[in-house]
């Protein structure tokens, strides 16, 4: 899972992105309207977290530009306390949820967390996938009960496979949600790596479709 935290407050952006990725997900970081509205337009995020006081754009315009560009993935807005027209501006602005500043970590992460749920269809935050369950809150994973130990790579894809269970999933798709921008990405190693979760996983979950990817689903789910 990718997410974009775009704040203009450098402690506060680097306080988020650090949260976020202890807790498995992949992070990148802009510090102004424009940078966070380009790199929205042309990375794909599971969730943007937006600061509405931005320089150069602001948060409102930012979401506005991307709804009417067709962007769906959902936005939690960083709000300023007490700015009520500021969070009913920015929900009509196409923002899902809203964030006053200031706020505690842990309730940005629950957020999250609900959003990226909500938009892949999910209203638990436990995913169950046969033997195979992921807690989204606490960021772990078990098989039958026992814990798995995975790498964070490994958790990542576990992660998207499970939030789009019985979707293929292009390998494309995976190298875009499991790396950051900077990352030297390179789409041969997500075979790799889903050789190793299936290995750990020992239950046979996630079948390889030739030619689009792979697919995570139940047995008794199958067709
Ligand atoms: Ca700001």
């Amino acid at each position: 899972m990718r997410i974009l935290v775009v704040e203009d407050d450098i402690n506060l952006n680097r306080q988020l992105a650090d949260a976020l990725k202890e807790a498995g997900y992949v992070v990148d970081q802009a510090f102004d309207g424009e940078e966070g509205h380009y790199l929205g337009e042309t990375e794909p995020y599971d969730a943007v977290i937006l600061d509405i006081g931005l320089p150069l754009i602001d948060g409102i315009t930012v979401v506005e530009k991307w709804r009417a560009e067709g962007k769906g993935m959902p936005v939690l807005m960083l709000t300023a306390r007490d700015r009520w027209s500021d969070k009913v501006a920015g929900i009509d602005a196409g923002a899902d949820d809203y964030v006053a500043k200031p706020f505690h970590v842990e309730e940005v992460l629950a957020r999250v967390r609900a959003l990226i749920r909500r938009a892949a269809g999910h209203s638990s935050s436990e995913l169950t996938c046969g033997p195979v369950r992921l807690d989204t809150k606490a960021s772990k994973a078990t098989v039958d009960g026992t814990p798995l130990k995975l790498t964070s790579h490994e958790f990542r894809l576990l992660s998207y496979l499970m939030h789009h269970m019985g979707e293929v999933v292009s390998r494309t798709e995976l190298v875009e949600h499991m790396y950051d921008q900077d990352f030297d990405r390179d789409s041969n190693t997500i075979e790799v790596f889903v050789g190793r979760l299936r290995k750990k996983l020992g239950v046979d979950l996630i079948e390889t479709v030739r030619g689009l990817g792979y697919r995570m689903q139940a047995p008794s789910e199958a067709g």
